[in-house]
C-alpha cells in the first residue's frame, strides 16, 4: 500500500516563494513507488487549491502554483480509509511562520483527526512566540541572554520610560525583535537610543508584541533534532554570516553567509550542545523535528537563542544539510518524518 501524502505549500506569508522551492525539492525526493503525492497549494491571498495527483517530479515552480479556482477536486481534508478513496494518510505542511508554523494549521489537522508531519499545536505555538519560548527555556534551566518584552499599547503609553528601562536592564548593543516571526524579518541591532527608537517602530509593524535581548558577540551554532519521544541530534553546524548579524538579506539574497558543517566544536562542546538541544525539544513538548540555534561566546559559554519548529527545508537549508552530514540523506529524512507523523498519530488513537 502506498502512502497518500498531502503536501501543503505556498501560504499567505513572506516565505511563500521559499515554500514553493521546498515543495518542488520534496516532490523530487519522494519515491513514487512508495508515495501518492497530492499537492495542496495555498495562494498568497490565502485560498486553498487542490491540484491533481502528481505522477512525476515537476520541473519548475509555476507548475505547482495553481491559479485560484482551478482545483480539480473539491478540497476536503479527510483521513484515507477503505470507504474513502479521496482521503490522505499523512499531511506534510511545508509552511513557515504565522499560519503555518504557529499551531494554527496543526490545530485544524487535530480537529480533522489527520496525521501530520512535525510539531503539534502546543510546541508550534509556544515555539513561534519568542517570549513564551524563552520563559519555558528559563524554567528548564537553559542558559539564555537577558531579555525583556512588551506590547504595543504599553510602549505607546510612555515611550521614554520604556526606552530608559530597556537601557537600564539590557544596555547596548541589544536586539529588538517581533515576538512571532522568523527569517530575521523586523529584527534590528541597536547601539544607541536613536537606533532603539527606530527598531521599536520597525518591530511593531510586524507584531503587537516585541522582545528585546541583550546583544552578545558570539559564534552561531545550530543543531538538528529529529524524533518523537526519543529524539536524536545531528552534527552541529556553524553559520558565518559575513555581516553585522545574520539578517534577512544575509539569509536569502546577498549570498555572503556560509554554513560550515560539521561546525568546529570540540567533543565536549558537542555533548553540551546536544544535551541542551534535547532539553529544549522536551521542554516545549516537540515532535518530529526542530532546528535549535545557539550562541557560543569567546569565553566558551553556550546560550540557546531559539528553536524553529519548521526550519528551512530545501535541500540547501541548514536542517537537511546537518542530517545529510549525519548520514541521513534528504529522501530518507522526508520518509523518516512521515513515519514519525504516523507513529505519533497511532500512539494517540
Ligand atoms: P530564523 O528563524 O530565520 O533563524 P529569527 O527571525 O527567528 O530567525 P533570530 O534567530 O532570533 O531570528 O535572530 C536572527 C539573527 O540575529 C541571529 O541569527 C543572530 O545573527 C542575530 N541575533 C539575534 N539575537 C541576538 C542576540 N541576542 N545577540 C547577538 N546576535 C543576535
Ligand atoms: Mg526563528
Ligand atoms: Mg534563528
Ligand atoms: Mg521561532
Amino acid at each position: 500500500m502506498k502512502t497518500k501524502l498531502g503536501l501543503l505549500y505556498g501560504g499567505k506569508s513572506a516565505e511563500h516563494e521559499v515554500s514553493l522551492q521546498t515543495a518542488m525539492a520534496v516532490i523530487k525526493a519522494l519515491d513514487l513507488e512508495k508515495f501518492d503525492i497530492y499537492p495542496i497549494y495555498i495562494t498568497k491571498e490565502g485560498a486553498w487549491v487542490k491540484g491533481p495527483q502528481l505522477t512525476a517530479p515537476v520541473e519548475n515552480v509555476e507548475e505547482l502554483a495553481f491559479p485560484n479556482g482551478s482545483q480539480v477536486a473539491p478540497l476536503s481534508l479527510q483521513k484515507a480509509n477503505e470507504t474513502n478513496e479521496d482521503g490522505y494518510d499523512v499531511l506534510f505542511p511545508l509552511l513557515h511562520g504565522p499560519n503555518g508554523e504557529d499551531g494554527t494549521v496543526q490545530g485544524m489537522f487535530e480537529l480533522l483527526n489527520l496525521p501530520y508531519v512535525g510539531n503539534g499545536v502546543l510546541a508550534s505555538s509556544a515555539g513561534m512566540d519568542k517570549v513564551i519560548m524563552k520563559n519555558i527555556f528559563a524554567q528548564a534551566g537553559l542558559p539564555q541572554v537577558k531579555y525583556t518584552w512588551l506590547i504595543r499599547s504599553e510602549w505607546e503609553a510612555n515611550r521614554e520610560e520604556v526606552y530608559n528601562q530597556v537601557e537600564a536592564e539590557l544596555g547596548y548593543p541589544n536586539f529588538v525583535k517581533p515576538a512571532n516571526l522568523g527569517s530575521s524579518v523586523g529584527i534590528s541591532k541597536c547601539s544607541n537610543r536613536e537606533e532603539l527608537e527606530k527598531a521599536f517602530v520597525e518591530a511593531f509593524q510586524f507584531d503587537r508584541k516585541i522582545i528585546i535581548e541583550e546583544g552578545v558577540t558570539a559564534r552561531e551554532i545550530e543543531i538538528g533534532v529529529l524524533g518523537n519521544d526519543h529524539p536524536a541530534c545531528s552534527v552541529a553546524g556553524e553559520i558565518i554570516s559575513g555581516k553585522d548579524f545574520y539578517d534577512y538579506t544575509a539569509k536569502y539574497t546577498d549570498g555572503k553567509s556560509t554554513m560550515v558543517i560539521p561546525g568546529d566544536v570540540t567533543e565536549e562542546q558537542y555533548a553540551e550542545l546536544s544535551k541542551m538541544a534535547i532539553t529544549a525539544f522536551k521542554s516545549l513538548d516537540c515532535s518530529g523535528l526542530v532546528r535549535a540555534d545557539f550562541f557560543l561566546t569567546k569565553e566558551g559559554d553556550f546560550y540557546i537563542n531559539e528553536v524553529n519548529t519548521m526550519p528551512g527545508f530545501t535541500p540547501f537549508s541548514m536542517f537537511p544539510l546537518l542530517w545529510k552530514h549525519t548520514g541521513v540523506e534528504y529522501p530518507v529524512l522526508i520518509e523518516k518524518l512521515v513515519q514519525l507523523a504516523q507513529e505519533r498519530y497511532e500512539e494517540k488513537q
